[in-house]
């Protein structure tokens, strides 16, 4: 079963600056790829190849050029903001600095339950759940009063993880989720990415440059190369192959 997929998505950036004379990359051309419920798709593939534009295709966070974004079957790329608003609920980005999308001034508490508070869950309940989601992703209750400098980057990236989860997506986009954090971390991080998608039968997307993080968690893999797809399939297949 497809949950979100990508059908021929071109997306190109015009070049910038005093030298660009009207150039454009090709970010992506003609992307298609399906991502089935309840596995783990790993975007693998060089520096500017192409993942993050990907994947923000997918999340509809950046628009593209042609082609379509599919979610659940209803094509979501002509949507207005409001009818895309549950679509937006469903799929739920992680990023790869959990401080940079924290906002500084804001309790944990305050950062987790701001997405359920829009869509529309009385602020009392979305704090008691954000609570407990605390403690699912391994924090300490106490966190909840304190404020994102007070943690150690893969705590931070916990409540990322936290706050994606309490909206309840069915989809997770991850892009690097575990670059930025020291190798021991990363293995703590990526095993609770698992679980969660276990236990809640979350689908991801994940992003990485890593062939040893990819290998670790995903199911299936997409290699990406000059914004197309050149390889895809089971991950054992992928690193096998030569
Ligand atoms: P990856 O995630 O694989 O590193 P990206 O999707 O970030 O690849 O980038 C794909 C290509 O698009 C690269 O050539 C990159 O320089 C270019 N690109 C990405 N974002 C922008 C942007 N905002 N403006 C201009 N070019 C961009
Ligand atoms: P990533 O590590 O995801 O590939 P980059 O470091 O390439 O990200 O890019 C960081 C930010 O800069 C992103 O928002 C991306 O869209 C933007 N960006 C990437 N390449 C370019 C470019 N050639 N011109 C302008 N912006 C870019």
């Amino acid at each position: 079963l497809v949950v979100l997929e990508s059908v021929d998505v071109r997306k190109s950036y015009a070049a910038k600056g005093f030298f660009a004379r009207g150039r454009s990359t090709q970010a992506l051309d003609g992307v298609s790829v399906q991502l089935h419920r309840g596995e783990t798709l790993g975007l693998v593939g060089e520096s500017g190849s192409g993942k993050s534009t990907l994947a923000r295709a997918m999340t509809r966070l950046l628009p593209i050029d042609s082609g379509d974004v599919i979610l659940k079957g209803e094509g979501i790329t002509h949507l207005s903001t409001k009818a895309m608003r549950p679509y937006r609920r469903m799929v739920q980005m992680v990023f790869q600095d959990p401080y940079a999308s924290l906002d500084p001034r804001q309790r944990v508490v305050d950062i987790i339950s701001e997405g359920p508070i829009i869509h529309g869950t009385p602020p009392a309940e979305a704090h008691t759940r954000a609570r407990r989601l605390l403690g699912l992703v391994g924090l300490d209750p106490s966190a909840a009063d304190r404020y994102p400098h007070e943690f150690s980057g893969g705590q931070r990236q916990r409540i990322g993880i936290a706050r994606a989860l309490a909206v309840e997506p069915e989809v997770l986009v991850a892009d690097e989720p575990v670059s930025a954090l020291d190798v021991s971390v990363q293995a703590q991080v990526l095993e609770l990415l698992a679980d969660i998608k276990a236990e809640l039968g979350i689908s991801m997307l994940f992003v990485t440059h890593d062939l040893r993080v990819a290998l670790q968690i995903c199911d299936r893999i997409a290699v990406m190369r000059h914004g197309a797809i050149v390889e895809l399939g089971p991950t054992a297949e992928i690193f096998a192959s030569p």
